[in-house]
C-alpha cells in the first residue's frame, strides 16, 4: 500500500522534533500560582519545548509568558480556557488567540460586564482559609 504524502512528515517536521509540549498552562493572570515569567521559565527547566498559557477568561498573561517564551527559546502557543454557562459548566480550550479578535474580545467583554469572570484565586484561598481557621477555633470551644 502507498502512503499518502504528507508535508510535515515529508519535510521532517514530524519525526524529527522530539516535542515536549505542555498545552495547558495557567498563571496568575487567573488561578494559577506562578507569574506567566515564572512559568514559562519553570516549563524550560522541566524541558518542555512547544507550550501554551491557557489561562481562563483572560487574555492578560499572554504578552508576558510570549516575549519570556521567546527569550527563552521555547516556542509558544497563546491559548485561553473559556468557561461556559449552563447546566453544566465546560470549559474549552481555544488556541492561536490574540487581542483585536473582534468576537473574542466582544465575549470577554460580555462576561466581565456580567461579573462571570473567576474570581481572584488568591482571595478565594484566603477567604477559605479564614473560614477553616474560624472552625477550628469554634470547634475548641
Ligand atoms: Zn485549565
Amino acid at each position: 500500500m502507498c502512503r499518502q504524502p504528507d508535508p510535515l512528515l515529508d519535510a521532517g517536521l514530524i519525526a524529527s522534533t522530539p516535542w515536549r509540549p505542555d498545552l495547558h498552562l495557567h498563571t496568575t493572570a487567573s488561578d494559577g500560582l506562578l507569574s506567566p515569567r515564572e512559568v514559562v521559565l519553570r516549563a524550560r527547566a522541566q524541558g518542555v519545548n512547544l507550550m501554551a498559557v491557557t489561562d481562563h477568561d483572560t487574555l492578560h498573561g499572554l504578552e508576558e509568558a510570549a516575549l519570556t517564551a521567546r527569550e527563552a527559546g521555547i516556542s509558544f502557543i497563546p491559548g485561553i480556557e473559556i468557561s461556559t454557562q449552563g447546566e453544566e459548566e465546560i470549559h474549552l480550550l481555544g488556541y492561536f488567540v490574540k487581542r483585536g479578535n473582534p468576537g473574542l474580545d466582544a465575549l470577554l467583554e460580555l462576561r466581565g460586564r456580567l461579573g462571570l469572570n473567576r474570581p481572584d484565586f488568591r482571595s478565594v484561598l484566603q477567604a477559605r482559609m479564614e473560614h477553616d481557621e474560624q472552625e477550628v477555633l469554634a470547634g475548641d470551644a
